[in-house]
Formats: C-alpha cells, structure tokens, sequence
C-alpha cells in the first residue's frame, strides 16, 4: 500500500529536493543507516557472514566488518565515510570494524528524530562529542591491566582476547586452538612493528587442527629445475646465502649484438659466459653457505652445479619470504657474490623441505633472531582458508595491541552497558537540550549488546531489560555483566573470558562519533555535472531501493 501511495507525492523532479538542507541531512542519515543495517547481522559470536560475489566471478565469505564494507563497493558519497570508518578501525586495531560501522549508524539514527523536528545539527554535534570524551575517559576508567603479570600468566590471559575476536568467525568452533597458535606466533615476534614478519600460509587440503605453527619462515617450494631432485633436503645448522641475483646461464642472443669478424672468436664469447656463471656459482659455494635462496631465476646449470655439491637451492622466492628469512635467520640480501663474508649469512636450526598437504614447503625453524613466524593454514574449501586468513589477522592484530597496551575490557556488550549507564546518569544532572541528546547517544550504545541478543535469536529487550538493572545496581562498580552468548541470558563477562582490548572500544566510539559528527555537519552536496547521471543512476540503484533517498525525499516534500 505504502509503495503504491509513494509516487503520489513526488512533486518535483527526480534529485531537486534533496540535494540541500534537512532533506538533504535526513536522506544522508537514511543511507548510513542502511549500510549498517548490512553488517548487522554479522556481529558477534553468533552473528551470519555475508557471502559477496563481483562481477567478475569472485566470491568471498566474510564475517569481518571492513572485508564486507569494501567489498560492497558503495558509492553513496555519505555513506562511503562508514567504509572509510571500517577500514582505519582495521588498520589501527584490527578488530571491532562491525562495531564500528553499527556505532555510527545508531548515532545517526538516534539523531534522526531530532534533525527532522529542527533541531540544529551543531547542538547535537556538540552534544555528541562531549559524550564520546565522557564515554572514553570511562572505558579507560574501567579498563583492568594485565601488566607485571608473569610470561605463563600473560599468555593465556593473551589468548583469552584472541578467543574473544575468534569466537565471532568461522573458525570460532576451534578458537582456543588457532588462539594460542596466534599468541605464541605475537610473542615469537617481539617488538617487531613489521605485520608481515608473521606469515600466513594457505595450503587447501586436510582440517583446521591440520594448521601448525612454525617459529621462523616457511614458504611453498619454487619452480625448481632438474638436478633439484639430487639436491639435499634437510640440513642440520646450515648457513643461508641470501640472494638478489640470476643465477642463470645467459644465451647472449638476448642481450646483446657482437660482431665478429673471425668464426673462432664466437667460441670464447660463449665461454666467457660459462666463465662468469661458475665464478659466480663457485664463489656461493665457497662461502660456506649450505642453503642458497633468491628472488631472481637460479637456472638448471646452477641448480645441477649446487647439486653436484650438496648445496640446496631455491630462485624466485618472493620479496617477503626473502625478507621474512633474512629476519629470522639473521643474513643480509647480496646484490653480488664477490666478498661473501660470514656475517652476512644466516644460520637456522633445522632447515627442511616438508610434504604439506599436496605442497612441497621449504621450512627453517629455530632461527637464532627468532623475529618471524609462519602459521600454515589447512582447512577445505578455499574461501573457508581466506576467511579464517582474515580472521587470524584480527586476532594477531588484537594480540599485538593488547601486548603493548595491556588494558583490556568486558566484552559481550558489558562495556557498553555500562557506558551507556554512566551517560543517562550524567545527563540526568545537566539542564537544556542536551540533556535529551546525551540520552539519545548512551541509547545508541545499547545497540552492541541488543544487536548481539538478536543475532543469537534471544528475546533482545529481556536481556537488555535484565543488563540495565544488573547495572544500575552495581552502580560505580562497574558490573562486567553482559550477554551470556551460550545461554541467552546475562553473565560476567569478565568471569567468562571474553575480553576485548581496550583500544579497540576506545578507537570505536571515538571513530564513530567523528563519522557521526560529519555527517550531521553536512547539509549540502554539491554534484558535479558531468559525472551526475553516471553517479546519480548508480547510487539510485544501490541505496534508493533500501529507501534512502525515496523516503528522505518523501518526508521533505509531505511538508511542504
Ligand atoms: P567486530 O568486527 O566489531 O569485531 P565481531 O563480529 O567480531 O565484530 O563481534 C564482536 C562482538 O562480539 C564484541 O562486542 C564482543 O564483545 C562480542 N563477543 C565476542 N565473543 C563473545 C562471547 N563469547 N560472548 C558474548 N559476546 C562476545
Ligand atoms: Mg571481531
């Protein structure tokens, strides 16, 4: 009825209405909040994943916030803030992108009433950001250290966070596992700033109780030539010869034209190559080193040649898995083979070429520098192996920000519960407006725990109703109470182990807010002509439907 009623009251010609004032503010609000409602259903421990396919035929599983929004490719010019949100929650915290993106949107929904009755949107700006100041300084208040605690200690109370962060994803069923698995990699790696010092190797085959840690490097053995089969596999201390060279024999055809006047000349050319190519293998060999690796071709004259002499040699090793080892192992990466002094090689305890599944890996384990680690990921289909990919970099993530900031916070929407309290509070004592608009914002806070009731298929409004009282009356205790996932009702979070860092709640609110704040700040958009019916089509097509602009421009006209 309501969509039949709908055209009766488009008086003005398609885009003329709404491209400026409150109109133009509600309809912004309209399409964030259509973007979050997206991702809503992917939050928490029982939250769906979103299955997205593009045009070109790739699909992708996903549960991970910033994953799904930049894959939804948006192209509404507000609603693109909340991808921008999600994807610098991702790289400074890696973890809570869904939080994120659902924050803001309930702030602008909150906000919406107000916005559509006149309020000015800078009362409800300022409103808001004196409430996300309030709100961090609690969560900072609140937040429990884990610091002086011993390395045992540390550990598993490490691993307790990466739990939480997996328990929301595929591979939620074998969180403890992959969990430990990923604090141990966290601290095999120190105080290295580097992420890509942790590899992560899929091999498609086998279980997930098949993935295993290696504390140093790993990678897929490269295109080898013959003779590889003669070489060794294994070595025990070996030294690594670290290589950015070719170490191929060169046909000079390729390279360059020579003239020659006497047929007996073309002779010593060709053995001048030959010359060049030994002197180069020679001087590999005499360096002692028992492992060669590249990142350039070494072809099968070098190949047979380090065969010939016990030497095990791989070229085209990528740029980071060259790095990884020359980390690990302690070498530096040679542009040449003249002087190869002893210090620039590395050295592991066991270097090792490995059946993995349907794949040959080359793996050096025991690396005196210890500052890398490689997780081989196994696990059926390949989106399943993606996507538990993505996962264990928010638990990575997570680990290292909780490593270096160890404050953590109740999880499960105790955090939010709580904040939400002290702000209604707050409120109560403040006279004016902002009053109502401080209540809208610790309302929206609520959507966390309510949103995790829903997606479990619990009564929302009981448990939220329960959680308010728990926490009214453990009033500036704090009360860790939050959604028990597994029962449907409360529960101490902070007793259950599901622990978040406290950066990744602070890092929300705050980016939240921001997002929140500027779109309420914007009441005009400006199109450029040219591009407009390219734009405007587009953006019809992928938010007008969800109701963004159909409704924002149905209220607009009803008034006028
Ligand atoms: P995000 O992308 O925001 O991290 P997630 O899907 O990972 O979204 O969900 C995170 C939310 O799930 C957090 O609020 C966290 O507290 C909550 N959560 C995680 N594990 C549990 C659990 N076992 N019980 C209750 N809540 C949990
Ligand atoms: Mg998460």
């Amino acid at each position: 009825m309501a969509a039949m009623m709908q055209p009766q009251i488009i008086l003005l010609k398609e885009g003329t209405d709404t491209s400026q004032g409150k109109a133009q503010l509600v309809s912004n609000i309209n399409a964030c909040m259509a973007v979050a409602d997206v991702v809503r259903t992917t939050l928490g421990p029982r939250g769906m994943d979103k299955l997205i396919h593009d045009d070109k035929g790739n699909t992708t599983i996903s549960n991970d916030g910033a994953t799904i929004m930049k894959l939804l490719d948006i192209i509404h010019p507000a609603a693109k803030i909340l991808v921008d949100i999600a994807k610098s929650q991702d790289s400074e915290v890696g973890d809570g992108t869904t939080t994120v993106v659902l924050l803001a949107g309930e702030f602008l929904k909150e906000a919406k009433p107000f916005v559509e009755e006149g309020v000015h949107p800078q009362n409800l700006i300022r409103s808001y950001r004196t409430a996300s100041n309030m709100a961090i300084e609690k969560v900072k208040e609140l937040a429990v250290s884990i610091e002086g605690k011993s390395l045992e200690e540390k550990k598993s109370l490490l691993a307790k966070c990466a739990a939480t962060t997996l328990s929301s994803k595929l591979i939620g069923g074998e969180k403890e596992f992959f969990a430990s698995m990923v604090v141990d990699a966290v601290l095999a790696i120190g105080n290295d700033d580097r992420l890509n010092m942790i590899g992560i190797k899929k091999v498609p085959g086998g279980t997930m109780r098949d993935s295993f840690l290696v504390d140093g490097v790993a990678f897929k053995k490269t295109f080898s030539y013959a003779g590889f089969e003669q070489q060794p596999k294994k070595f025990v201390n070996p030294k690594i010869l670290l290589l950015n060279i070719e170490l191929e024999l060169k046909s000079e055809k390729e390279n360059a034209e020579i003239r020659l006047s006497d047929p007996a000349q073309y002779q010593s050319i060709v053995d001048a190559e030959w010359n060049i190519i030994y002197d180069k293998l020679d001087k590999c060999v005499k360096s002692g080193a028992k492992v060669v690796l590249s990142r350039l071709a070494i072809g099968d004259l070098a190949t047979q040649y380090f065969a010939d002499r016990d030497i095990f040699c791989a070229g085209r090793v990528s740029e980071e898995d060259l790095q990884r080892v020359a980390a690990a192992a302690g070498g530096t990466v040679q542009t040449t083979v003249n002087n190869v002094i002893d210090e620039v090689l590395g050295s592991c305890e066991i270097f090792e070429e490995k059946q993995v599944g349907n794949e040959r890996f080359n793996i050096f384990s025991g690396c005196p520098s210890g500052k890398t680690a490689t997780i081989v990921l196994r696990g059926g289909a390949d989106q399943f192996i993606e996507e538990a990919e993505r996962s264990l970099h928010d638990a990575i993530m997570i680990v290292r920000r909780a490593v270096k900031n160890s404050t953590v916070v109740p999880g499960g929407g105790a955090i939010d519960m709580e904040i939400s309290r002290f702000l209604r509070q707050h409120a109560r004592s403040i006279q004016g407006k902002s009053q109502l608009f401080i209540n809208s914002y610790a309302k929206a806070l609520e959507i966390i725990p309510r949103q995790l009731c829903d997606n479990a298929g619990f009564d929302a409004t009981d448990v939220l109703n329960k959680l308010r009282q728990k926490h009214a009356l453990a009033s500036g205790e704090g009360a860790p109470y939050g959604v028990d996932i597994n029962t449907g009702g409360i529960a101490d979070s902070f007793a259950n182990f599901v622990w978040e860092p406290a950066v990744v709640k602070i890092n929300a609110i705050n980016a939240a807010t921001e997002a929140a704040c500027l779109i309420l700040s914007v009441d005009e958009t400006v199109k450029n002509p040219k591009s407009e019916s390219a734009q405007g089509d587009a953006a019809a097509g992928a938010m007008g439907g969800m109701g963004g602009r159909g409704r924002g421009r149905g209220r607009g006209m009803r008034r006028r």
